[in-house]
């Protein structure tokens, strides 16, 4: 899981956020080295698994993951999954510190013309346990139907804002027809784990090399 890749923003408050463009370089390229291949979360592909699985994910949908990550994971030979919020395409954030500009609906298409995923993120990256049952179906149907709208019928999979879900949350995504979810717990996942809840490992800026080895291989061998 990451969230930011490139130069952290005079100001911010969540610099543990950004992974360095030379830092998320070296990593694609050691999942290159290591032989691991780019999978999509969509049950339909994950259920024909190559032999090193990996799914690169990144939340909220910054500008930045188009401008650095990218180009890293397409000379990789790797493509990314990210998580779109519907309503905010093409504005800033307005969570953690509001500063960050998101991909406009052009750039959305320039991701996913490099090969590139996307998924839904809800539509105002809301606390979804806490949201009434109305506003829950606008946030996962309405979402999917957007972003749907804008770039075609492939938004199979959800990303709860926060890592946040409870029962209610997951049938609501059922509901919307989504085939997977991620959850911010910690780990790698089986065949027999929480479709509606899978598991990620966080990559952060204080995740330097060997640390970021060690979560890849420990979480490796326990899926294995
Ligand atoms: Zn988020």
């Amino acid at each position: 899981m990451y969230h930011k890749v490139g130069p952290v923003l005079a100001g911010s408050h969540v610099a543990g956020h950004y992974v360095s463009e030379p830092a998320f370089r070296r990593q694609m390229n050691w999942l290159r080295a290591l032989k691991f291949t780019s999978v999509d979360l969509a049950p339909y592909e994950t259920a024909f698994l190559p032999k090193r699985p990996i799914a690169i994910t990144f939340d909220d949908g910054y500008r930045n993951n188009l401008a650095f990550a990218a180009p890293a994971m397409k000379a990789a030979g790797m493509f990314g999954i990210v998580y779109l919020v519907s309503e905010r395409l093409g504005a800033t954030n307005d969570w953690d510190d509001g500063l960050e500009p998101l991909m406009a609906v052009s750039e959305v298409q320039e991701w996913i013309r490099d090969g590139n995923r996307i998924g839904c993120h809800s539509a105002t990256h809301a606390h979804l346990p806490e949201v009434p049952e109305k506003q829950l179906l606008a946030e996962a149907i309405g979402a999917k139907d957007q972003l749907q709208e804008l770039f075609g019928p492939n938004v199979k999979t959800f990303c709860y804002p926060y890592g946040q879900s409870n029962s209610t949350v997951k049938r609501a995504v059922q509901t919307a027809g989504f085939e997977a979810a991620c959850g911010t717990g910690k780990g790698s996942n089986r065949a027999d784990s929480d479709q509606f809840d899978l598991r990620r490992i966080n990559v952060r800026a204080d995740t330097w090399g060997p640390l970021f080895l060690l979560k890849l291989l420990r979480a490796y061998r326990n899926a294995a």
